[in-house]
């Protein structure tokens, strides 16, 4: 069986890998090793969504090894995925590959980097205030939300019908008790965002 340290020979000798200060600071928000990901792209092939994405979770963590910081930044990839956890599940290195997505995704807001899908941000944005307002989601609220701000006034309008006559789309939001504590989460959240961003000033 492969060591971890002949792992890093191994992708060393395919490409001798330089001091990155991106990659370090990616492992250490993330708490992943990236240089032990020995290329195998078992992520890759698990990823329900990678068929979408722009350079696929083996490829951004290969852009990290190789501190390449505005290609992950920048890529579709850290949008798109949507933290089901199965390439961190799969990977033989034991790299959750979900945290690292995470910690991309908050380095590109924090920097500003503008997301390389269209709306993307958007639907993040309305996905959360669907969220704290009825503490989980109430899925036509949300599509409604985001066809009315994004514009795409009739986008999937001929499914309604059929999804909700099969139930399953719910007409009215959800009934959950804890939906106080929902809130206080998210105002704890942005009390915390905002000492960050004290700090950083
Ligand atoms: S599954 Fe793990 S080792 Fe394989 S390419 Fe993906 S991150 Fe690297
Ligand atoms: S966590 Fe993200 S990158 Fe990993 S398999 Fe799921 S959607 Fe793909």
């Amino acid at each position: 069986m492969l060591t971890a340290k002949d792992a890093l020979a191994f992708t060393a000798a395919v490409s001798p890998i330089a001091k990155s200060e991106f990659r370090s600071d990616i492992e250490r928000q993330s708490g992943q090793k990236i240089l032990q990901c020995y290329q195998c792209g078992k992520c890759t092939a698990g990823c329900p969504v990678s068929y979408s994405m722009d350079l696929g979770p083996r490829r951004v963590i290969r852009a990290i090894q190789l501190g390449l910081k505005d290609e992950a930044l920048s890529s579709s990839t850290i949008w798109l995925c949507f933290f089901c956890y199965t390439c961190s599940a799969r990977c033989p290195r034991e790299i959750d590959i979900a945290r690292v997505m995470e910690s991309l995704r908050l380095m590109a807001v924090s920097e500003g980097v503008k997301p390389a899908e269209k709306d993307i941000e958007l639907f993040h944005r309305l996905f959360l205030d669907n969220v704290r307002r009825w503490g989980r989601i109430h899925e036509l609220g949300l599509a409604g939300s985001y066809n009315l701000f994004s514009r795409h006034f009739l986008a999937n309008v001929g499914l309604l019908p059929g999804m909700v006559s099969r139930s399953k789309l719910a007409i009215l939001p959800p009934r959950i008790r804890a939906t106080a504590q929902v809130k206080a989460i998210f105002a704890k959240a942005g009390q915390r965002k905002s000492k960050q961003r004290v700090g950083k000033s």
